[in-house]
């Protein structure tokens, strides 16, 4: 096989579920597609993270492979509302232009900070940003902007920032008011889960 393939697919292998055994799941960053007899899933594990989730229905015929259920998990406690709740102190002040900022965990310490993002060019309709540069054990986990006195959605420029990405996207609305608007959605190399916010814990078998 061509050695541009063989890197193609080390990057996102396809694994066929087996019938008689457990799956062993993927315990290194990465990502791969699962076969499975209860359709085609996507598996992602990073070092904060681990979840399958399906992306296609079952082939119609039969298969050899295993069932896989739904799993997602995360590798801290809890998601820090503090560091949200300080974001939108910043956003409030940077309102009606946008702003926007990476929640980073330490993997070794466990600790949390926010990180607000170097403008190169900024607007109440847009913002650009220098992304910095992490330490060894420091992951971003979540992806926050703010949309200055506009509503919080997920924009098609939103979509586009979050393609191919792995973190929590939040958007922050309404800056103006006293009880802003919020949207979280989990991006897991391109497949966008809507993400309560007050209950993301990991958890088997359901999403
Ligand atoms: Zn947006």
């Amino acid at each position: 096989m061509d050695s541009r393939d063989v890197a193609l697919q080390s990057v996102m292998s396809t694994v066929m579920v087996p019938h008689f055994s457990e799956l062993v799941e993927l315990d290194t960053p990465g990502n791969r597609i699962l076969m499975a007899s209860n359709g085609i899933w996507l598996e992602v594990c990073r070092a904060w993270f681990y979840a399958r989730v399906p992306i296609a229905k079952p082939l119609s015929m039969a298969t050899p492979y295993g069932l896989v259920s739904e799993a997602l998990r995360f590798g801290f406690g809890k998601l820090p509302s503090a560091m949200v709740a300080q974001f939108i102190e910043q956003a409030r002040v940077r309102s009606p232009n946008e702003c926007a900022a990476w929640v980073v965990w330490n993997q070794q310490t466990g600790e949390w900070k926010l990180m607000m993002l170097e403008e190169t060019s900024v607007g109440p309709g847009h913002v650009s940003v220098n992304l910095p540069t992490l330490g060894e054990d420091e992951y971003m986990v979540m992806d926050l902007h703010s949309h200055g006195l506009l509503d919080a959605f997920f924009s098609s420029t939103d979509n586009d920032d979050d393609r191919g990405a792995t973190k929590i996207a939040g958007v922050i609305g309404n800056l103006n008011k006293p009880e802003v608007t919020a949207l979280f959605r989990l991006c897991a190399n391109g497949v966008f889960l809507p993400l309560p916010f007050d209950s993301p814990k990991g958890q088997e078998g359901s999403i």
